[in-house]
């Protein structure tokens, strides 16, 4: 936001970008982004009405992500990388935003019995009354008390995937065992209802019902672009490094040489 850019761009690059980066834990000091986006302006009075993100490039330490809008058809409108591979992922990274990272999953003791256990998913601490967003989109299996957990929601994203949630304050109104949520919706609010110490949401994500690191469990890309989309998508691609480079700067995001020039 202290670039400048479009409040609606930002967003757009956040959403984009959330797919594969933790932005409250995986941003580091000399990282860097770039966005193309196109600003329109109201005629009269000059105020910015809309500010359509092109192309979105982050470089962290040790990865260069660059994605590209396209808007083919009804099916196929979305962010692609250069392969054309979707930005898009089965589960966004984090499920909560402005949370800070207070025990990871593995062995501890814990906190309140005082035991050694497996602990089989991840803490972030955060306000009571945070919002909870659905890491992907799917159907609740569960939701409502769930003994030591307290407030819990479970939800199963596809015949691998689920994701659950625990110790919320509340759960969202509309949401019930069976029914549909799409990924970012709010599902609930963080509290600290059964075993808890403090305010925070116990996150797990189960691959074949078995609780994996929701930090590094590799998460499976959505689709490819369309093969009859490739050559526009293509074409789209080359206007966007055409229009980039016509303004003075590098795209770096897809240059691998970069790491070197620094
Ligand atoms: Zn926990």
């Amino acid at each position: 936001m202290a670039a400048g850019i479009s409040e609606s761009a930002f967003n757009d690059y956040t959403r984009v970008m959330g797919f594969s980066v933790d932005f409250q834990r995986e941003i580091r000091t000399g990282d860097r982004f770039e966005l193309l986006y196109e600003t329109e302006r109201d005629s009269i009075d000059g105020k910015v009405v809309s500010g359509k993100l092109h192309y979105a490039g982050l470089v962290l330490s040790d990865e260069q992500l660059g994605f590209f809008r396209y808007d083919g058809d009804k099916d196929t409108i979305g962010w692609y990388d250069e392969n054309g591979n979707s930005a898009a992922r089965t589960l966004i990274r984090t499920p909560i935003s402005g949370a800070r990272l207070s025990s990871s999953f593995g062995h501890r003791k814990h906190p309140v019995s005082g035991f050694n256990a497996m602990h089989k998913g991840v803490d972030f601490a955060a306000p009571r009354g945070t919002p909870i967003i659905a890491a992907g989109s799917g159907v609740i299996r569960e939701a409502g008390w769930k003994g030591s957990f307290g407030r819990y929601i479970r939800i199963r994203h596809n015949s691998t995937y689920d994701t659950a949630y625990a110790h919320m304050s509340r759960i969202a109104p509309n949401i019930h065992p069976g029914s549909r949520v799409k990924q970012g919706e709010i599902i609930g609010y963080v509290g600290s209802t059964g075993k808890s110490t403090g305010a925070h949401l116990h996150y797990e994500v189960m691959v074949n019902n078995r609780q994996v690191n929701p930090m590094t469990v590799r998460l499976p890309t959505g689709e490819r672009i369309d093969d009859q989309h490739l050559a526009a998508f293509q074409k789209t691609i080359a206007a966007i490094d055409q229009e980039v480079l016509s303004h003075g700067t590098i795209r770096f995001a897809g240059d691998v040489t970069i790491k070197n020039t620094q």
